[in-house]
């Protein structure tokens, strides 16, 4: 007993992925029930931040979205939830022990009993002309689902961050050369990252792509088009701009998606199909507001609470 207590000291009762609206909702609930509760995500980088002037949220008329995450920040820390700057890359549950794992830019990994997904909204393509037409034919965006496909091929990946970078490391499983092209942004790799890059022996380029090619046959991918005028031949390219999305986490775990592409959640518990796993904002659909997300947040946090604690009824009332 005392060997298993030892072990879950390192667990979270819950780790929150997103600091928005959704995000910091769930962690106020989540904290205030006693939950060891770490949020990870840049409050700066939320839909919410970008609001001048937050009038149709009740109580804060006249308040900037940036202030209102400064407020809703302090408070979750006064309630004794964790909050770590950085960003998700990676996230896996074991099967034998129901733990979730979760992989930051930095090369940290925390591990909970539960997840709660409030990333907000971001698919993320490249416009590049020929893309369209070559998805599933060559260009994919997800190398947890399709990189078997390109076992000893030659494959880019393009981004230009710590995504990125992770993508092309879990390739090295399957190709045998990889290069990641930033697309003629500048590469924001941590130097974990850079690291292991170098040691698996992966490429960076930095020119940016004007087209995709199709082959003779016009039925898949040969080559990236740069803006030089070069061809760059490859068997397959993975998208991976920016940082991860509602949709790469939901193909790395393995979740239901809606029509829409959002993840699908049970709309009375926020559990998503993989049970211990919830979601809430943006990323489920739906209403593109505040007071929608901060809705979701409550939701969800109530439901991996009761998951936690074994109950059937929760209710905040202190
Ligand atoms: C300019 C503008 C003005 C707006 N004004 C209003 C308004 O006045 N009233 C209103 O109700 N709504 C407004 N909105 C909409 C509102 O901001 C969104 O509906 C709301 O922020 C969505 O909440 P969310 O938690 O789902 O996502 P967000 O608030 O966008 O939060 C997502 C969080 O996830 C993090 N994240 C993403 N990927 C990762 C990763 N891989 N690892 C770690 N963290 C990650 C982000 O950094 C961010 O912290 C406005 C939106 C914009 C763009």
């Amino acid at each position: 007993m005392a060997e298993k207590n030892k072990q879950n000291q390192g667990i979270y009762d819950t780790i929150i992925i997103g600091a928005g609206a959704a995000g910091l909702s769930a962690a106020v609930f989540a904290a205030r029930a006693g939950m060891k509760t770490l949020i990870i995500g840049d409050p700066n980088q939320s839909m919410v931040a970008m609001a001048a002037d937050i009038g149709n949220y009740i109580g804060t008329d006249n308040w900037s979205g940036k202030q209102w995450l400064e407020v809703g920040l302090q408070q979750i820390k006064k309630y004794g939830a964790e909050h770590v700057i950085a960003e998700v890359v990676h996230v896996v549950k074991q099967e034998n022990n129901g733990i979730f794992y979760v992989k930051t830019s930095d090369a940290k990994q925390y591990q909970a009993k539960t997840i709660i997904i409030c990333v907000g909204i971001a698919y993320k393509t490249t416009g590049i002309r020929g893309e369209k037409e070559l998805v599933g034919r060559g260009i994919h965006y997800c190398v947890a689902c399709d990189g078997w496909y390109y076992k000893n091929k030659k494959v880019a990946v393009i981004g230009n961050g710590n995504f990125a970078a992770e993508e092309a490391i879990e390739l090295t499983s399957y190709a045998r050369d990889i290069t990641i092209i930033s697309n003629g942004q500048e590469f924001q790799i941590s130097q974990e990252f850079m690291n292991e890059l170098k040691k698996n022996n992966i490429k960076m380029i930095d020119d940016k792509v004007r087209e995709f090619r199709k082959d003779d046959k016009g039925e898949k991918i040969a080559a990236l088009i740069l803006e030089n005028g070069k061809s760059f031949p490859i068997d397959g390219l993975f998208v991976a701009i920016g940082t991860a999305t509602a949709l790469d986490f939901s193909n790395k775990l393995a979740l239901d998606l809606d029509e829409k592409q959002n993840i699908k959640v049970n709309r009375e518990t926020g559990e998503t199909s993989l049970a211990g796993c919830y979601a809430a904002g943006g990323c489920i659909g739906g209403t593109i507001q505040i007071a929608k997300s901060v809705g979701d947040g409550c939701v969800a946090a109530i439901s991996a609470i009761k998951k936690v604690k074994g109950i059937s009824r929760y209710v905040d009332h202190t």
